[in-house]
């Protein structure tokens, strides 16, 4: 969009490696055969998003797709754990949902202050140092890093308000806001003066305060994407409460009911959660009123269908007061502002095990190695029974212990998987 809002992007996330773990052996004069010291690998640095509440537009990441942090480094002699990667933070506007590129589902909604790790870092592989027992005792290996998550993300922003405005364009939503708010949104005298949203807070009283939005006003056929306004429509889907302008001075020849009838329309049209809102209808620009009989049809056709109805000159500030008060007694009724929940369940890695493992004999320690196995490691939680169920099935169907058999591999021997060690049962 030519104005600079931009409020959806597809970026790509990776966190870092870790690093592996080193071999070596202390070395002291006079001292025969020393330990095996080999330190650990550091961390790969993680993926984190956090809120930045002078960001209103996912601009950034316009130019910028591709985010990733550091790895971890090596392990080195003397039982020096390597220096862990550094977290990446990527600051998002409040409200951006996140969602799985492929999938489209919901990972998270940014709309709270914490941050959120969004890809973890690989754990560094451990060094030889941990790896020595009595009757192994120059463990000449150590383990490799293992990857750190990726992911590409869709990013998409709706804003967080408690209070929509609505209506056709050019019936002085802008301009309410203006007078309320610190906001100083564009205003002027011609239909699409309104581009993109914006956001102000409205202070009621001391304590008492409302977040208000202006979206680019709805036209007809809005709602099947034509025109402004659509495109929009999401911003004020977490709204509590939709505030309904029409513009009843009839100066330029518009149908108060007609377009609060169509308006609702177009609401429908795009979801019927937002059209079934409470709404507070305002008539405005009562300064320029022509026609009183047409204002009380109004009214009674709005009451009729159960909503408030005020009456206002933004202009002259006139009721302006009065709608604020009602919004915020209004507000203290109603549930607070939508937090979308997580739908995607990090799923297991699709893994293919046809490709061969790596497996060194160093006495009675069998090592295992490979691209798939690092992959599928990085991503089991070993705490959860039914992640190691999904594990151990997957080195079953490998074919790995059938060639460990073949190998020459005795019960009471030791497989070790990178961070993994487990005595071999039949
Ligand atoms: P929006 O498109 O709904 O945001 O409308 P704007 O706030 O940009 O207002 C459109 C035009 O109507 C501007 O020229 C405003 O000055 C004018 N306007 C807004 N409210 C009133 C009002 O209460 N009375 C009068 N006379 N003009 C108004
Ligand atoms: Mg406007």
């Amino acid at each position: 969009m030519a104005n600079g809002f931009i409020d959806k992007a597809r970026i790509t996330v990776r966190a870092g490696n870790g690093g592996n773990g080193a071999v070596a052996f202390h070395r002291e004069k006079y001292v025969a055969a020393g330990g095996p010291d080999g330190g650990d690998g550091g961390n790969g640095g993680s993926i984190i998003l956090q809120v930045d509440d002078n960001m209103s537009t996912l601009m950034d990441f316009r130019y910028k797709r591709k985010y990733v942090a550091t790895n971890g480094m090596d392990g080195q002699g003397g039982r020096r754990t390597g220096k862990d990667g550094q977290s990446l933070i990527i600051k998002v506007p409040r409200g951006t949902l996140v969602r799985h590129a492929e999938t489209g589902e919901i990972i998270k909604d940014m709309s709270g202050s914490e941050p959120y790790v969004l890809c973890k870092g690989g754990k560094g592989g451990w060094g030889n140092q941990h790896f020595a027992t009595p009757t192994r005792q120059v463990p000449r290996f150590a383990k490799a890093g293992l990857p750190g998550e990726s992911l590409d993300v869709f990013l998409e922003l709706k804003l967080l308000a408690d209070v929509g405005l609505v209506g056709f364009p050019n019936v002085g939503k802008s301009t309410l806001l203006s007078v309320v708010s610190k906001a100083h949104p564009k205003i002027a005298n011609y239909h699409f003066t309104t581009l993109y949203p914006n956001l102000g807070v409205v202070y009621v009283d001391e304590g008492v305060s409302f977040v208000m939005a202006d979206i680019p006003g709805i036209i007809e056929g809005a709602s099947e994407g034509a025109g402004l306004g659509h495109d929009f429509l999401r911003h004020i889907d977490r709204c509590r409460l939709l505030v309904h302008l029409v513009d009843v001075s009839g100066s330029e020849g518009r149908d108060p009911i007609e377009d609060f009838d169509t308006i609702n329309a177009e609401l429908q049209q795009y979801s019927a959660d937002l059209a079934s809102r409470p709404q507070i209808v305002v008539a405005n620009k009562t300064d320029l009123l022509m026609d009183r009989e047409k204002l009380d049809a109004f009214r009674a056709h709005v009451e009729e269908l159960g909503y408030t109805f005020m009456e206002m000159s933004a202009a002259t500030h006139q009721g302006t007061r009065e709608l604020v008060q009602r919004i915020a007694a209004e507000l203290s009724e109603l549930p607070p502002v939508i937090v979308y929940e997580p739908e995607y369940v990090p799923r297991p890695p699709q893994i293919d095990t046809s490709e061969p493992l790596e497996i060194t004999r160093e006495g009675d320690t069998w090592l295992v190695d490979g691209p798939w196995l690092q992959r599928l490691m990085a991503n089991v939680n070993f705490s959860d029974y039914e992640s190691r169920m999904y594990f151990d099935k997957m080195l079953r169907q490998s074919g790995l212990f059938d060639r460990l058999e073949e190998m020459g591999i005795q019960d009471g021997h030791i497989v070790s998987l990178y961070n993994l060690e487990f005595e071999y049962q039949r």
